[in-house]
């Protein structure tokens, strides 16, 4: 008889589950979008409730699709979107507000003051984060503020927080098991990631009460089993990580100086640093990437802004393409920019140029310019982009990397791939299967329950896929590289 690792990715704008077999080979799938709610300009909710409800209800389906029962899963593996807050009534289990969503800037002026006491310093020491709206603390403070009474039953134990992964165990569990994972915790804000505990200054200066936080445990974990409500026995929850931390775990990437690259809207790159806590010098986040076997283990994560967006930019502003994968033939159809870049500073610019009025341009063009090479500059744009956040994860950490593994679905474009490798000069690594989160979150949980034994016995289950070997020489690469440092000065604002 079969048996599956049933994966619960809970991400922004979907719930999806995924059965995997324990070779990591996808049995079925299932997914359900729930309501962004925009209550006001930069403000973004999601309703709780129809989170639980459409995860279980995609649990359900991807268990009727692979013609599977209860007993037929080893355990539950979830993983989630990150720093996401909810705060609930134990008694009833009702939300006392909405989720405010991680991209939610209703935080941004507490944050101009934490930064202007010089309180950021505390926070980026204990937890390795920068001061940001982005980060569940404030959301926390903001619930606290603003609920009428919250504040009041907050301090009676009758509330309480969690990021989603929380949510989810404790309506999995029929409210018995109230815990989060350490890579959870770490973004928190609340975090300190070198004592593994809560910290209470940063507590007392949001003004939230201990009492209202999770356990913190470790990712690969039996954190409880289901309740007999929901499915036709019971499972365990085995494993829980955040999402670009699964996505870290389900590739592999183990051992200090492994690097991963997720390709969506947006790029999130993460390097393992093992046990490391590494300070960036170049505006890089630290966090936990996952507690395993009686320790931490910790990664230095950066992010671009806009990657997979710049192509959908493409097809609905300018209207230059009718699908994403097209561009793969655009940018092949040419030997070449022709001297174009396109820099998608859309949103600012983020590591490790860090400047929030950069806006985006179009350079280089002249008369040989076609809509080609428009199309192949754009797609260049998250290549360079990437390269420049994995060379200062290499220059912080001094460790040179040796491969860079990829997913999300702008991976699948074999042009972007040989680009990448080409401009970072090292190989890229495409496994077999790019759900790399949800596979991450399997093994986590796979691991709790003795299905693996280890992590080379997991290392054997990703397959390779296609490796791009770099195949550039080094003069052109120094000298598109200085084409694309030169287009990027010509975005900042006030330059000289
Ligand atoms: P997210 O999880 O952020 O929603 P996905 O991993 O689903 O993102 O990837 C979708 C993004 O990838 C979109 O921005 C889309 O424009 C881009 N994309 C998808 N396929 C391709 C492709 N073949 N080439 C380039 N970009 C692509």
């Amino acid at each position: 008889m079969d048996k599956y690792i049933m994966a619960l990715d809970q991400g922004t704008t979907s719930s999806r589950c995924i059965f995997f077999d324990a070779d990591g080979r996808i049995i079925s799938l299932a997914q359900r979008e729930h309501r962004q709610v925009f209550p006001q300009a930069g403000w973004i909710e999601h309703d709780p409730m129809e989170i639980w409800h459409n995860q279980l209800a995609v649990a359900k389906e991807a268990m009727v699709k692979a013609d599977a029962c209860a007993a037929d899963v080893l355990a539950i593996g979830i993983t989630n979107q990150r720093e996401t807050t909810i705060v609930w009534d134990k008694r009833t289990g009702r939300p006392v507000h909405n989720a405010i969503v991680w991209q939610c800037r209703r935080t941004s002026d507490l944050c101009d003051t934490l930064k202007a006491e010089g309180f950021d310093d505390i926070i980026k020491a204990k937890t390795g984060l920068t001061t940001d709206a982005y980060f569940s603390g404030t959301k926390l403070a903001w619930i606290l503020e603003n609920v009428p009474g919250a504040r009041e039953e907050a301090a009676r134990g009758n509330i309480l927080f969690g990021t989603v992964d929380t949510w989810l165990v404790w309506q999995l569990t029929g409210g018995e098991v109230f815990a989060t994972d350490y890579s959870n915790a770490s973004r928190t804000m609340l975090f300190n990631i070198h004592t593994l505990c809560w910290d209470d200054e940063i507590l007392e200066r949001l003004g939230i009460p201990a009492a209202m936080l999770p356990e913190v445990l470790p990712s690969s974990h039996i954190f409880g089993n289901t309740h007999s409500d929901y499915f036709d026995g019971q499972i365990p929850i085995g494993g829980v990580a955040g999402d670009q931390q699964a996505a870290l775990f389900g590739q592999g990437c183990f051992e200090p100086g492994m690097a991963k690259n997720t390709y969506g809207t947006g790029c999130f790159t993460l390097m393992n640093t093992g046990d490391r806590v590494v300070q960036s010098q170049n505006g890089l986040l630290t966090t936990i990437a996952w507690g395993l076997d009686d320790k931490v283990e910790y990664a230095l994560e950066g992010s671009v802004f806009v990657a997979g967006s710049a192509v959908q930019w493409l097809r609905d502003n300018l209207g230059l393409i009718q699908t994403a994968a097209e561009t793969e033939t655009y940018a092949t159809g040419v030997a070449d920019t022709a001297g174009v870049y396109v820099v998608p500073a859309f949103v600012g610019l983020g590591a490790p140029h860090w400047n929030q009025h950069a806006r985006g341009i179009i350079t280089g063009l002249t008369h040989a310019a076609r809509k080609e090479h428009i199309i192949r500059a754009a797609l260049e744009s998250i290549a360079y982009q990437s390269h420049d956040v994995i060379s200062a994860m290499a220059c912080d950490t001094g460790v040179a990397l040796e491969q860079v593994r990829v997913d999300g679905g702008a991976s699948a474009n074999n042009f972007l791939m040989q680009f990448q490798a080409d401009i970072l000069g090292v190989p890229v690594q495409r496994p077999v299967v790019t759900e790399s989160t949800a596979l991450g979150a399997a093994f986590l949980a796979g691991l709790a329950v003795g299905e693996y034994k280890n992590k080379a016995e997991i290392t054997e289950k990703i397959g390779a896929g296609r490796i791009f070997v770099p195949s550039m020489d080094e003069k052109r690469r120094q000298q598109l590289l200085a084409g694309w440092h030169e287009a990027i000065r010509q975005t900042l604002p006030n330059r000289m």
